[in-house]
């Protein structure tokens, strides 16, 4: 038996979501790169993000789980400006500082918190931040 990749997740938290929601489901799956992509965020571009890894017997059902996850995510979520659920969380690459202050919480223990978020609205192109939530 091996292992694929079935998606990628810039940041741990959204990497954890998906793998509870696939642990769930019976799915035997586990999370790559999650280690230097926590440590280093800067990093996560090049190793290409945290990879979750999954049985290749079970990748069509992890699929499916994971796009109904995304699915749910979108719907819940709608743009203030048009009402679109076409919308997208994504990091926005900000000035060094942020990074340097996002490197520093890490080490304070809530590095999760920090990163920059908005959510895109692929509709209108407006860009709204996340909710406390979120
Ligand atoms: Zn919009």
């Amino acid at each position: 038996m091996s292992f694929i990749v079935i998606n990628s997740y810039n940041n741990y938290v959204d990497a954890h979501i998906a793998r509870g929601v696939l642990e769930e489901e019976g799915i035997n799956c586990w999370l790559k790169d999650e280690h230097t992509v926590t440590i280093d965020p800067i990093l996560t571009n090049a190793v290409g993000g945290i990879k979750i890894m999954v049985f290749n017997s079970q990748a069509e059902r992890a699929w499916e789980i994971l796009s109904a996850l995304k699915n749910e995510q979108k719907q819940a979520i709608a743009c203030p400006q048009c009402g679109s659920h076409n919308t997208e969380l994504v990091s926005t690459p900000r000035k060094a500082i942020n990074w340097i202050s996002a490197i520093t919480t890490f080490f304070l223990g809530d590095f999760a918190m920090t990163i920059d978020k908005v959510h895109h609205c692929f509709d209108c192109k407006h860009e709204f931040p996340p909710a406390e939530t979120e």
